[in-house]
């Protein structure tokens, strides 16, 4: 991975908290050097959740080391020095760098060779300047906050081994992470967050309440459902289709492969080609009617020698052969449903008067994410996506907009999500025809539309120029899950460049041929995303309707006539669809009571001989403890009412 300088133009976006780490890695720096003068310094960026500065010192730093940076970091920050920018030229900057005075307290022997290498690469019509805190001098565009006593809170976290530039061919460095706030209670109130959030990581309780597992022979990064989690998949699939259905969309189904001239038309390739697994290669049909070129008759033959390496060689260079001579047809694994939606779009003719039209899918996408960058149900290559493209025209975005952000806003309330966040991205009209599709008319449309939809629903939101898609405005939703913790749950975009490559039209009113607007959607993101959200944001324990065991039935002894009731009981809840258990084991109550609880089952029947000559249950909910005895009709009316209504707890 390349780390890439930031540009000016970033520099100025950095937010308050950014500078203040920032100016933390200085001082970071700044205690490093006190201890080790020698140390040298290469790039100290701020990062998501706090800063680091990468540094090249023979002693290996440790944790052990912390308690002694951090108390001379300390004396920093309380000297209260002002955070000093001074303009120098290139000379000047290469004079300090060889003088061993850049990322350094004084002069030294050693010249500041990182520093040198960073002077190199800035480019020749950028101003070049220094930022100073006390005696330490460093090579920094800034910003900064004004003192070192800005920096309210910090705390160090963690060393790691990065390599100069991410570059393996480059020295190895120690990188020095920490964590910066504005004050004290925000720093303790972080790290209280991921203390809960350990408790809650969406892998561990995963595995604990037997929802999802991972397998090496079927693939990193494709995640299983066990029946456990298919629960909670289908209950959120069911959700989608009612309320989708309630507001006007129609269901379609896809493939999950498609040609390459699909993706071809959609821009997907090559622009999103490294984001794909690489494609299936056929005989074209033309050439030799549906004969695949991987040609199972090779792997016969395969089977039939003794295997070895030379076999498969010979049978590799066999394929390579027939590779080389017949035409090939490509296909590849859908890495997004917006193709498939479109050629939908276009198989009919379509009149003003279909329009709005919403299709919608859980489409299956694939999406080849590097080895490094997967993580449990957050970044996986097998996502099921909450889909839908809505076609309209102009005169129909406000209203089909702001449905959809109605639809979002439904949702959260629904899983309880009260802190939440959209950023609307939006184009910079000087890059039109390079980085934005050229269509001044459309974006200023659009655009002015959307913002309107925010303003006037009282949605939380952020503007964001020059980030929105080459094709359209879009907005980012991120969500933030009950201890505190950031999510990005899903993308809203705005796309008039696609229906014009997809030929797509609608006759109008006045009987000419129109281009539609298209709005790719998808509130609940991915099956994959929402879920490891969910079950950290639930800490597990699922509202009934969502709860992948709902009601569990356990009988105080094993009496058979006990064991009938409860058996009676328990066909009554199933055929009304309650996803019941029973408990038949020989165990004490105490012993399946702490099991239940333990899989975490939202509401126990806890039946005993007193329960059944009353024809009632006692009724034990998890978190909740005993509810005492209830009649075994009301108990059960009570469950349908919260699933029906999806209550949320
Ligand atoms: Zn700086
Ligand atoms: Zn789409």
């Amino acid at each position: 991975m390349s780390e890439e300088r930031k540009t000016l133009e970033q520099r100025a976006q950095m937010t308050d908290l950014e500078r203040l780490r920032h100016s933390a890695s200085h001082v970071l720096a700044t205690a490093i050097l006190k201890i080790w003068p020698e140390a040298q310094f290469a790039a100290g960026p701020p990062v998501e959740n706090g800063f680091y500065y990468d540094v090249d010192l023979p002693h290996r730093i440790s944790p052990d080391d912390f308690d002694q940076i951090e108390a001379e970091m300390k004396k920093e920050i309380k000297a209260n020095h002002p955070f000093e920018k001074v303009e120098v030229s290139r000379d000047e900057a290469l004079e300090l760098g060889k003088q061993g005075r850049l990322a350094a307290l004084g002069e030294r022997h050693e010249p500041s060779k990182f520093k040198l290498d960073i002077i190199e690469n800035i480019p020749s019509d950028e101003k070049i300047s220094l930022y100073r805190n006390g005696e330490f001098i460093d090579l920094c565009a800034g910003p900064h906050v004004m003192r070192t006593g800005n920096i309210g809170a910090f705390k160090l976290t963690n060393v790691a081994s990065a390599y100069y530039k991410g570059d393996e061919k480059n020295p190895q460095l120690q990188r020095v992470y920490g964590t910066a706030f504005k004050t004290r209670k925000e720093l303790d109130d972080y790290f209280a967050m991921l203390e809960e959030a350990k408790k809650r990581d969406h892998r561990k309780l995963g595995r604990e309440l037997e929802l999802f597992v991972f397998d090496d022979d079927v693939g990193p990064g494709l995640p299983m459902f066990l029946p456990r989690g298919a629960v909670i998949a289908e209950e959120l699939e069911k959700l989608a289709k009612e309320t989708e259905f309630a507001a006007g969309y129609q269901r379609v189904l896809t493939p999950h492969i498609a040609r390459e001239s699909l993706y071809l038309k959609s821009g997907h390739l090559p622009y999103y080609a490294e984001s794909m697994f690489p494609p299936m290669e056929l005989v074209a049909e033309s050439a030799e009617p549906s004969r695949p070129l991987h040609r199972p008759e090779l792997f016969r033959e395969l089977l039939e020698k003794p295997l070895s390496s030379a076999a498969l060689d010979e049978i590799l260079s066999k394929a390579d052969k027939i590779r080389s001579e017949l035409p090939t047809d490509r296909y590849y694994l859908k890495a997004m449903n917006c193709p498939h939606h479109h050629k939908l779009f276009a198989s009919l003719p379509r009149s003003y008067r279909d329009l709005p039209l919403r299709l919608a899918e859980y489409g299956t996408c694939y999406r080849y994410e590097k080895s490094g960058e997967l993580f449990g149900l957050m970044r996986v290559r097998s996502l099921h996506m909450n889909d839908a493209h809505l076609y309209m025209t102009p005169e129909q975005f406000e209203a089909e907009f702001n449905a959809v952000n109605e639809m979002y806003l439904n949702y959260f309330k629904l899983f309880g999500i009260d802190r939440y966040l959209m950023r609307f991205s939006t184009h910079d009209p000087a890059k039109l025809g390079q980085k934005f599709v050229d269509e001044p008319a459309l974006w200023q449309q659009t655009e002015e539309m959307t913002r309107n939809v925010l303003k006037n629903s009282g949605i939380n939101y952020v503007e964001v120029p020059n980030e929105a898609a080459f094709y359209g405005p879009k907005i980012d939703v991120q969500a933030w899950s009950v201890i505190g913790r950031e999510f990005s749950i899903a993308t809203n975009q705005v796309d008039f460049a696609q229906p014009r490559s997809f030929g797509l039209r609608y006759k109008d009113r006045d009987n000419t041929d129109k281009l539609p607007i298209c709005i790719h959607r998808a509130p609940l993101g991915t099956h994959e995303r929402f879920i490891g959200f969910l079950i950290e944001h639930y800490a597990g324990n699922f509202p009934l309707w969502l709860s992948p065991e709902q009601v569990r039935i356990l009988t105080i002894g094993d009496d058979s006539k006990l064991l009938e009731y409860a058996r009676s009981i328990l066909s009554e809840l199933r055929a009304h669809q309650v996803r019941a258990e029973i408990d038949e084991s020989a165990d004490k109550i105490n012993g399946k009571i702490q099991r239940a609880e333990q899989m975490k089952v939202h509401t126990m029947y806890v039946i005993g001989k007193r329960d059944m000559e009353a024809d009632a249950v006692s009724v034990r909910v998890h978190g909740k403890g005993n509810l005492g005895a209830k009649p075994r009709g009301e108990a059960g009316a009570e469950i349908l009412q919260s699933i029906k209504e999806r209550r949320a707890n």
